[in-house]
């Protein structure tokens, strides 16, 4: 359960994995359509290839990168429990590339 960033309702979320029921929710209050906010541990994955190949310069390098490893997972883990939702904007209506079909160039 999270609440509505909108009315401050409690809002069911669906489970971390399930993105189709991410992509539908809607607060069953104000009928505002939320989405998740993109879990911030994320960032550390990046970092997590050159720390190991780092770690084959010596056994100190290799334990930071453990440590490193298992606190951005544990971390993943623990923002995928208790996800935060904002308001989802609005897509816009308007295409960027209009296709031009009806009236060839030639
Ligand atoms: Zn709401």
């Amino acid at each position: 359960m999270v609440k509505c960033p909108a009315c401050d309702h409690d809002v069911r979320t669906p489970f971390f994995l399930n993105l189709d029921g991410w992509t539908h929710l809607v607060c069953p209050h104000c009928k505002v359509r939320l989405e998740m906010k993109p879990p911030r541990s994320f960032v550390l994955g990046p970092l997590m290839a050159p720390l190991f190949v780092l770690a084959r310069q010596g056994r100190v390098f290799e334990v930071i990168a453990f440590i490193y490893m298992f606190a951005t997972i544990s971390l993943l883990l623990l923002e995928s429990a208790c996800p935060k939702v904002r308001l989802r904007k609005l897509a816009p209506i308007k295409p960027d590339i209009q296709l031009n079909i009806n009236h060839p160039s030639k």
